[in-house]
């Protein structure tokens, strides 16, 4: 029986396997561990591709939010906006600061609805973090007018994000900072964690630079850091990956279409919104709106199809015990019932992609 699993961990690694040992060897050999030229050229590539001065590789995305916020100068009872549709990491960014995220309802597409926003704006407002989700960029416009009149901070949680554009300017680059994750099933993803921190802001960069690295600066501490350091190994799987990054990027968005073809006469299922003229969408999930959503997800499960309802089936205000259940958001609510990502990895064959379709169109025939 046909089997598509929802991310493939081993071909991460099997599918460059050569090239990864040879990596791992020349790196290894050289005794390049931490912070050696690797992560210091990888750096390079993100901040040349994204179009920005600085890049900063740290351990992992979630620790990239909190450097940014603390960094910043974010302080206690400070407010925060940003999306309930997101990873517990953005708002664990902000508490672990001792600030307050304000969550706003999303669009039809998932995404913070810009047009929410201002009605949560108080005298105590100092950030807004839009979540560039499934790798498509939130519609700046508004957010970014509405941090000036308001002199808000804009830091993106852009951990989805690297590669989609908006308006031709890169996802992470809109505000003081953004962040991208390589966790393997992101979609430039290593054999563990690693996160990176972009920026135009020089003075930001520097201390980024340093926390990440004990406060250090040539082993002298200027200030309070920790360690969050990006593995230099981690690095130069990473730079290796990313010099095919644009064939990672068209891949995905043949998948999309693929799906497209196959699904867009079947009216249980609504499909992400493609192409407009402003968005550059790269796809780092496929994330579905369906009728009978639990059902469809066990039927594909019984035909060795894997699907993932994402952060584990629920926004961040229905996780009763992390406290932010007072927030009203009906559209988040509606969309987290019928939500489902399909499988969308670079190892998933044109087949696999009509097996799928198919069997979601044989679901609804038949209930
Ligand atoms: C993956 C992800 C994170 C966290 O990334 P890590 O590198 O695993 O810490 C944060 N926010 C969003 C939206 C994510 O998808």
């Amino acid at each position: 029986m046909k089997k598509v699993p929802f991310f493939n961990y081993p071909e991460l690694y099997n599918s460059n396997k050569e090239e990864f040992l040879k990596i791992f060897d020349e790196v290894s050999s050289r005794g390049a561990y931490i912070l050696q030229n690797d992560i210091v050229e990888f750096e390079k590539s993100i901040a040349n591709y994204c179009n920005v001065k600085h890049a900063i590789g740290v351990a992992n995305a979630t620790d990239a939010l909190e450097m940014a916020f603390h960094i910043s100068g974010i302080k206690k009872g400070d407010e925060v906006i940003l999306p309930s549709h997101t990873m517990t990491a953005s708002p664990s960014a902000v508490i672990a600061n001792k600030g307050i995220p304000i969550l706003v309802d999303c669009n039809q597409e998932g995404m913070i609805n810009p047009d929410l926003i201002e009605e949560k704006i108080t005298k105590k407002t100092k950030y807004i973090m839009p979540v560039q989700l499934n790798g498509r960029t939130c519609k700046m416009e508004k957010i970014i007018s509405l941090a000036e009149k308001y002199h808000l901070t804009i830091i993106e949680d852009s951990a989805q994000g690297l590669g989609s554009t908006y308006r031709g300017k890169q996802a992470g680059t809109f505000g003081l900072a953004g962040v991208f994750s390589f966790y393997p099933a992101k979609i430039l993803g290593t054999f563990g964690d690693g996160g990176m921190i972009i920026t135009n802001d020089d003075t930001f960069a520097e201390k980024c630079f340093k926390f990440r690295d004990h406060g250090r600066s040539n082993l002298d501490c200027e200030m309070w850091g920790r360690n969050s350091r990006l593995h230099n190994l981690h690095a130069a799987f990473l730079d290796f990956q990313f010099k095919s990054f644009n064939e990672t990027i068209q891949r995905r968005r043949e998948v999309a279409k693929l799906y497209q073809k196959y699904l867009v006469d079947e009216s249980n299922v609504k499909l992400p919104i493609f192409e407009d003229e402003n968005h550059f969408d790269t796809f780092q999930n496929f994330e579905v709106l369906v009728n009978k959503r639990d059902q469809l997800k066990e039927f594909l499960a019984s035909n060795n199809i894997g699907t993932i309802i994402q952060w584990g089936g629920k926004a961040i205000h229905q996780f009763e015990r992390l406290g932010l259940n007072h927030f009203d958001l009906p559209k988040t609510d509606k969309y987290f019932e019928n939500c489902l990502m399909l499988p969308m990895n670079l190892f998933i064959s044109d087949d696999d992609v009509k097996y799928v379709s198919h069997k979601i169109i044989e679901f609804y025939k038949n209930v």
